[in-house]
């Protein structure tokens, strides 16, 4: 199947995510945001799954503006945890989406377990022509005993990938992108989009 178009809305208002898809997907694609589209209410996010958040807010847009679009959504899952934060992990301390709190949660929700294997993971949907797909990255690690490192944001500080030594937030930003949930994710649909647009 192809489908021909160049322009592409990522639900999303997050300058740092939409200069990261950008530079992944080649300047082949225009990116857009929802402010673009002078859509400033916020895109609901209310599923019990990193699949339902992702197809929740690509839908949004694809109902409203019938244009081609995606949103991603990550959790961190910690196996001791049977797999919480999850899909809370925004809000896993509280509404206030505080990174600190969150994380100080974690580590005394970890206290005292030998398990500490943990990892994160992207889902990302995409909506063509009302045709759904589903792109996901894995970054599997372990959570350390505390914070270190002042890069990155949310867990960073306490997430040591596999094969690493150091923290997410003591790596450089290309490091992190390089292997990072989001970036696979964020690869396979730039392969995607590169194999199906005429
Ligand atoms: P979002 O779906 O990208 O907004 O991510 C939801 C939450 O997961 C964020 O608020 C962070 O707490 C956490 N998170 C997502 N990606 C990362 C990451 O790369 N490093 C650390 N925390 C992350």
């Amino acid at each position: 199947m192809q489908y021909c178009f160049m322009n592409i809305v990522f639900a999303t208002n997050n300058r740092h995510k939409v200069d990261e898809a950008q530079a992944i997907l080649g300047k082949d694609f225009t990116l857009t945001t929802p402010k673009d589209l002078k859509l400033f209410e916020e895109i609901p996010e209310t599923a019990g799954t990193l699949q339902g958040n992702a197809f929740m807010k690509a839908h949004f847009l694809w109902e409203r503006f019938h244009v081609a679009c995606f949103a991603d959504d990550t959790g961190l899952e910690v196996e001791a945890l049977n797999g919480a934060p999850g899909v809370y992990s925004a809000r896993y301390a509280g509404e206030e989406h505080d990174s600190k709190a969150n994380t100080q949660k974690l580590l005394k929700a970890l206290t005292g377990k030998k398990n500490r294997n943990a990892r994160f993971r992207t889902v990302i949907a995409l909506i063509i022509d009302g045709d759904t797909f589903y792109f996901e990255g894995i970054l599997n690690g372990k959570i350390g005993e505390s914070p270190s490192g002042n890069g990155g944001f949310g867990y960073d500080p306490v997430f040591i990938p596999d094969g690493y030594d150091k923290t997410l937030a003591e790596l450089t930003q290309e490091e992190k992108n390089a292997i990072s949930h989001r970036g696979q994710s964020m690869r396979q649909l730039s392969e995607f989009l590169n194999n199906h647009i005429c």
